[in-house]
C-alpha cells in the first residue's frame, strides 16, 4: 500500500512530488505514457519561472522538476491512468499496464490542454510562431504583427497583453460579436495596435521554419485573403483534463474540479488537486508549481490525521 500517488508530471505534479518525498512519503508519480511533464514540453523559453535569470527551455525545466524529485526518493512511471476507484479509505488506481496501484491519498495534477485549431500547419509551427500563451511568448514579438484567434476573454487578454510587445494584432474572430466581457471588449476595441477581423476563420499557416503569414476565409463570402504575421496565438479556451473523475468528484460546468474549503482537498477525502485541472484563471507554471506544494502539505496532513484515527 502506498502512501501517496502524484498523477500528473508537469510543475504541480512535480513540485507535489518533491514536498512529499521529502516528507519521506516515497511517492509514485504517475507521469502519463505520452505527454509526461506537461504543457512546458512544448514550450521553448521560458522567461519568468523564478530562479532563472537568464531563461531556461521547457523541455529543461521539467526534467529538473524531475531530478530533484527523484534525488528524493520519487518514484515515477510512464503510464497512464485509465479508471479509478476512489470510494473508501483506500484508493485504487488502475493503470495502463495492467498494474492497480493503492494509495490512501491521491494528487490530481493533470492539467489542462489548450484548445486547438486543428490545422496541421499549428502543430508543424508549434513554438516557432505558434504559441497558446501571451504571457508565456508574447516578449519574443517585439516590433511584429501577430494574430490572436478567439473572441471570448481569453483572446482579448492576449491581444490587449500582446500590444505591450507587437507592432500590430489582428484578432480574428469566427462571428461578428465578441463573447468576451463588456470591459475586456470595450479595452480591446480602444487600444488603436488592435484590429479586428470578423467572420473569419484561419484556414492555413504559411512559412517553411517559422509562422509566415495567415490564408484566412470569410465564412460569410468565401472570400479569402493572406495575412502576414510572424505570430499566431490561439486563444480558443481551454479544456481540462478530467474525463476520469466524471462521476466520480465535483466538477464545475466547464469540467475544472471543485475545491472545498481552502486549500487542495477535492469532495473525496483523500483526494487532492493542483494545477491546472483546478485553475481556469492564472495558468502559469508558477501558480502550478505553488498549488503542487499545497497539495502534498495537505495529503500530508491528512495521512497524520489518518494514522492518528486509525492508531
Ligand atoms: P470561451 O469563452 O469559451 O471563448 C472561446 C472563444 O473561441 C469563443 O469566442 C469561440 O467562438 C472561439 N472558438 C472556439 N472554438 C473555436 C474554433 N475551433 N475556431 C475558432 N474560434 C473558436 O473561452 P475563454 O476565452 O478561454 O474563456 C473561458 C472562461 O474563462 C470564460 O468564462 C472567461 O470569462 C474566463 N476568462 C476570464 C478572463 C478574465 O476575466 N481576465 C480571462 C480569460 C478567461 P464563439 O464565440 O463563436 O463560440
Amino acid at each position: 500500500m502506498r502512501q501517496i500517488v502524484i498523477i500528473g508530471s508537469g510543475p504541480a505534479g512535480y513540485t507535489a512530488a518533491i514536498y512529499a518525498a521529502r516528507a519521506n512519503l516515497k511517492p509514485l508519480v504517475i507521469a502519463s505514457s505520452v505527454e509526461f511533464g506537461g504543457e512546458l514540453m512544448k514550450t521553448t523559453e521560458v522567461e519568468n519561472f523564478p530562479g532563472f535569470p537568464e531563461g531556461i527551455m521547457g523541455p529543461d525545466l521539467m526534467m529538473k522538476m524531475q531530478e530533484q524529485a527523484e534525488r528524493f526518493g520519487a518514484e515515477i512511471v510512464y503510464d497512464d491512468v485509465t479508471r479509478l476507484e476512489l470510494e473508501g479509505e483506500v484508493k485504487k488506481i488502475h493503470r495502463g499496464d495492467g498494474t492497480v496501484e493503492e494509495a490512501l491519498t491521491v494528487i490530481y495534477a493533470t492539467g489542462s490542454e489548450y484548445r486547438k485549431l486543428g490545422l496541421p500547419d499549428e502543430t508543424r509551427l508549434s513554438g516557432y510562431g505558434v504559441s497558446w500563451c501571451a504571457t508565456c511568448d508574447g516578449a519574443f514579438f517585439r516590433q511584429k504583427k501577430v494574430a490572436v484567434i478567439g473572441g471570448g476573454d481569453s483572446a482579448l487578454e492576449e491581444a490587449t497583453f500582446l500590444t505591450r510587445f507587437a507592432d500590430k494584432v489582428t484578432l480574428v474572430h469566427r462571428r461578428k460579436e465578441l463573447r468576451g466581457s463588456k470591459i475586456m471588449q470595450d479595452r480591446a476595441f480602444s487600444n488603436p495596435k488592435i484590429d479586428f477581423r470578423w467572420n473569419s476563420v484561419v484556414e492555413g499557416v504559411r512559412g517553411e521554419g517559422r509562422v509566415e503569414a495567415l490564408e484566412l476565409r470569410d465564412v460569410e463570402t468565401g472570400a479569402t485573403d493572406v495575412l502576414t504575421v510572424q505570430g499566431l496565438f490561439v486563444a480558443i479556451g481551454h479544456d481540462p483534463n478530467t474525463q476520469l473523475f466524471v462521476g466520480q468528484l465535483e466538477l464545475d460546468e466547464n469540467g475544472y474540479i471543485v475545491l472545498h474549503g481552502e486549500g487542495t482537498r477535492t469532495s473525496v477525502e483523500g483526494v487532492f488537486a493542483a494545477g491546472d485541472v483546478v485553475d481556469h484563471v492564472y495558468r502559469q507554471a508558477i501558480t502550478a508549481a505553488g498549488t503542487g506544494c499545497m497539495s502534498a502539505i495537505d495529503a500530508e496532513r491528512y495521512l497524520e490525521a489518518l494514522a492518528h484515527t486509525n492508531a
